[in-house]
């Protein structure tokens, strides 16, 4: 069956990437027609669900596995969905504030932190350092049976965590309540996108055809087949990445302690998070191991997989060199073992005591249920793991690729397909009302210290 009616814009995958699009499609540009397709029942069943991920609004300041430049381009990104907690009244329902740190453990770890911190401090004028005798106090689980020397960088009383599918569900009900015409489709898989004569598009669904102008995929690791389907993104190929987390009995912690990067790993070392949909229990991770599934509890579609891995020898090339590196050899195999019933929290053990030393297995369960996939893309052209976002933008037509921190940037994202899709179909962006919205910088800086600084 095919509905006449064409819409302006269509947007595949109703995730957090998906929904703040839609969010800023309805409430700052004058488009009037939007359709949402969404496979499941409800928004951000994958990734963007609370249990998927780490939860972490990711600003950069105790990310040690970003450089300056990167942090910088993140905390501008992250800033938004801050402005958008607050001034669309959603503390503590979506977002909350708590503290932060990021934790050196050992001399060599602890040099390295004063440094970034004076460094970072440019950026991030609120940071402070904690030494031993206030983290005795601040948060004891850190200090207890700790013998190495350790320093911490921190912040309080910042927008830390976010439940990114309340973020979504909140982003729909704006975009319901404003007075444009906006169909959300759940339970429908879009199957085909083709571009007709016209330069409109097609969109073939499980039950029916539809007609836009033009069409944002943000369906995750689906993004870049659909891309592939209709010719583009040929130089890219996927690399499944599952993630995995361990709860503590009960609440040990109060603040998220992040832990200082080996360099030589891709992915960002282990952290300890207050997990907000288990009453703020403990939960450490996420592990990282590479898993031949797109998404991490639904069926595999073997075609897909396939598609997606897109083996040939540039990829082969990327995995060997992966592989030739001894750091990253013994990482893929531990958070391989990891996930090994009994055994796995066994090993994970360490990387929890480094944050708790007084911790036992005992202490740890296995998430079961929790847990996500990171697409991570790579490049061919370049023989390249690509660590961030990536888009394919033609004409009207763009996907997208979001592994970490995309959900943190789902409204930077937005911003910039928004404005691509008002110029591809000649709509007009009140930027004014978005910069006051959404753009306008949060002040991080009403906070009293309330920790010396501790001379370096
Ligand atoms: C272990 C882990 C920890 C992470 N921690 C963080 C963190 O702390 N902070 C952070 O910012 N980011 C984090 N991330 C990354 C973050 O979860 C993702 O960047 C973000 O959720 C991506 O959102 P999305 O909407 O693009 O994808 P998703 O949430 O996966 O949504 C894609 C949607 O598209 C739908 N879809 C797919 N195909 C179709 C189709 N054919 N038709 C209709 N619908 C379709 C799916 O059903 C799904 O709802 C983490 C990721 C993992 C795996």
């Amino acid at each position: 069956m095919l509905i006449n009616k064409l819409f302006d814009t269509a947007i595949i995958g109703g995730g957090v990437a998906g929904t703040s699009l839609l969010f800023t499609l309805a409430r700052y540009t004058d488009i009037n027609n939007i359709i949402l397709f969404e496979k499941y029942d409800e928004v951000s069943q994958l990734n963007s669900n609370p249990k998927a991920n780490s939860q972490t609004l990711h600003v950069g300041d105790i990310e040690s596995n970003y450089s300056y430049e990167k942090a910088g381009k993140v905390k501008k990104a992250s800033s938004m969905v801050a402005n958008y907690i607050q001034n669309f009244n959603e503390v503590d329902n979506v977002g909350f504030r708590k503290d932060k740190m990021l934790l050196a453990v050992g001399e060599k770890e602890v040099s390295e932190l004063k440094e970034r911190y004076y460094k970072f401090k440019t950026l991030y004028p609120y940071l402070e350092l904690w030494d031993k005798d206030f983290l005795a106090e601040f948060e004891p689980k850190l200090v207890e049976e700790r013998e190495e020397p350790i320093l911490a960088m921190g912040a309080r009383d910042q927008i830390t965590t976010v439940n990114y599918k309340k973020l979504s569900e909140s982003f729909v009900q704006q975009a319901l309540d404003t007075e444009k015409n906006i169909q959300m489709r759940y339970n429908e898989e879009v199957t085909k996108i083709e571009r007709n004569e016209d330069g409109t598009f097609t969109i073939t669904s499980d039950t029916t055809n539809f007609k836009a102008k033009s069409v944002v995929v943000n369906a995750g690791a689906y993004s870049l087949l659909f891309a592939q389907s209709m010719g583009y993104g040929k130089e890219y190929a996927i690399l499944p990445i599952g993630g995995s987390f361990f709860f503590t009995k009960e609440k040990l912690l109060n603040s998220k302690v992040y832990t200082m990067q080996n360099p030589k790993l891709p992915f960002a070392a282990i952290h300890a998070d207050p997990d907000v949909t288990q009453e703020w229990n403990t939960r450490f991770g996420p592990t990282a191991f590479a898993l031949p599934k797109l998404e991490r509890y639904h069926a595999l579609h073997l075609k897909d997989l396939i598609s997606a891995l897109n083996i040939d020898k540039d990829v082969t090339k990327v995995y060997m060199n992966l592989f030739r590196d001894k750091t990253i050899r013994r990482y893929i195999l531990k958070n391989f073992i990891e996930e090994i019933p009994l055994v796995g929290k066994e090993v994970f053990l360490g990387d929890a005591k480094k944050i708790i030393p007084s911790i036992r297995v005992k202490d740890l369960t296995f998430a079961e249920g929790y847990g996500g996939m990171r697409p991570q893309i790579i490049d061919k052209k370049k023989q390249e793991l690509l660590l961030g976002e990536a888009k394919i933008e033609e004409d009207g037509l763009v996907f997208n690729m979001t592994p970490s921190p995309g959900a943190t940037s789902s409204l930077s994202i937005a911003l910039s397909d928004a404005l691509g899709v008002c110029k591809v179909i000649g709509a007009n962006f009140d930027m004014a009302k978005h910069e006051t919205e959404i753009q306008s910088l949060i002040s991080h800086s009403d906070v009293e210290p309330i920790a010396e600084k501790v001379r370096a």
